[in-house]
């Protein structure tokens, strides 16, 4: 499917950005030139998806649309228990609402921002166990979205293991820049979870990017295809909890999947899908949505299609360090990230230089992007990113010249950029960045 797309006039971008309080979340989609806020739920869908969507099956319970999801997790993902949900925050709340119970530790390579959110909602403590490379935007590391199992033992010697409930891997590391995780990293991860009697649980929303980095850098996969990669890999989780709207390349939809040996955990997590998401076969999606997914995520491991994904978004890393941003390398999976810590700094991080980077953006040149820096992050220590992510099967080279005339252009006047102060937040912190509003300082 085709849509025209404007830029508006300089004056009208400057005006939807005042109103949008200086929040990229709050700009109308209509006023963004190359929209690179996100590659969730943002990608285009095949010939072959649109083709199965008509033959959605809308039963309320036992569809065989569902069935057909749930054959395309066993044969993709090597798991045949399936509570489907409306997407991965759905699922996040199904899984974490049954494994985290107050005052329980929970640790991540990295939580991502719902992730953190649904275990801090249950009453649990969000730690993250990055890998120290990860933090090193230079570091030509080839598994930088690594778990770093020492940080992990520290974690569980503070409050003893009976306090650790969860460990989660989360592939790619989307928080860390989209970095990859070795399969070798997954095994000691799973080995240390089983050590330490905590349920292990895999966030797989890029697990086809993920494993084509592994083919591409982990000598033991050289020979391997993405598809038998992802089996491998996602074969030590107890259970994974999904976003359909990243590598199942579809606009909605996510699920929880339990290894067969946890029939007890398999039945809470469809008791609170019934509360939270709908009957457990359908899960808050449409049959025609649960075909779509099914169908994407067979399209996902595909090794054509994940060299030319992976590959767009390193043409656009490219584009934008040769702008003369400070990106992050290697260039991730799904997104660009850039330091604008290094690259504004006259503006301290009490200010958002991160935020102040992506207003300009969208000013010189109607591309939105993405603060993941102290802004998103409020009281965790990290780089002051912003993210250019890339929606799957979407635009061309040209969208990323654009993008890369844009930056360019924002560098040259990156000295008279000032920084921003929140006028107006929400009461949970660890959201702000969706609908919080802030103003520019007078420099
Ligand atoms: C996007 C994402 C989620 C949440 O999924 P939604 O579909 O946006 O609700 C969870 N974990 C990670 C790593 C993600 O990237």
């Amino acid at each position: 499917m085709a849509t025209p797309v404007d830029l508006p006039s300089r004056e009208e971008r400057a005006a939807a950005l005042e109103s949008a309080g200086y929040n990229l979340f709050d700009v109308a989609a209509d006023r963004v030139f190359v929209d690179l806020l996100t590659d969730s739920g943002t990608g285009t869908m095949s010939d072959a998806q649109w083709a199965a969507v008509l033959r959605g099956d809308e039963s309320y319970a036992g569809s065989s649309s569902f069935r057909r999801l749930r054959e395309a997790v066993a044969d993709v993902m090597g798991f045949d228990r399936v509570v489907p949900a409306h997407q991965g925050r759905g699922a996040e709340n199904v899984l974490y609402g049954t494994l985290v119970a107050e005052g329980d530790r929970v640790l991540n390579n990295t939580h991502f921002d719902t992730t953190r959110a649904h275990v801090a909602a249950n009453g649990g403590e969000a730690v993250d166990c990055p890998d120290p490379a990860a933090s090193e935007p230079d570091a030509n590391d080839p598994f930088k979205g690594n778990f770093d199992v020492e940080a992990g033992r520290a974690a569980v010697d503070e409050v003893g293991a009976a306090n650790v409930s969860v460990v989660v891997l989360t592939i790619t590391n989307n928080s860390a820049a989209g970095q990859p995780v070795s399969v070798e990293n997954t095994r000691e991860v799973a080995a240390f979870a089983d050590e330490i009697g905590a349920t292990f649980v895999i966030d797989a929303c890029r697990f086809a990017e993920n494993a084509h980095f592994v083919t591409e850098r982990e000598p033991e996969f050289a020979d391997a295809t993405a598809a038998e990669v992802a089996r491998e890999q996602l074969g030590y989780a107890d259970a994974i909890v999904m976003s359909g709207k990243k590598d199942g390349l579809v606009n909605i939809g996510g699920f929880v999947a339990v290894d067969g040996g946890l029939d007890d955990l398999f039945e809470r997590a469809k008791q609170r899908a019934i509360l939270y998401e709908g009957f457990p076969t359908y899960g808050g999606l449409a049959g025609r949505d649960l075909e779509a997914m099914a169908v994407g995520l067979r399209e996902a491991v595909d090794d054509d299609y994940l060299a030319h994904r992976v590959g767009q978004v390193a043409e656009l890393g490219a584009e934008l360090a040769a702008a003369g941003l400070p990106v992050y390398e290697p260039v991730g999976g799904h997104a660009v990230y850039v330091d604008a810590g290094a690259a504004l700094d006259h503006v301290p991080s009490s200010d958002f230089p991160g935020q102040a980077l992506a207003c300009e953006l969208y000013l010189e040149g109607g591309v939105r992007t993405v603060e993941l820096g102290s802004f998103a992050f409020p009281e965790t220590e990290r780089p002051e990113y912003v993210r250019f992510a890339v929606p799957r099967r979407t635009y061309h080279r040209e969208h990323f010249e654009h993008v890369g005339e844009t930056a360019a252009a924002v560098v040259d006047r990156a000295d008279e950029l000032t920084g921003f102060e929140v006028v107006d937040e929400p009461p949970m912190k660890e959201l702000r960045h969706f609908s919080a509003d802030l103003r520019p300082l007078d420099g």
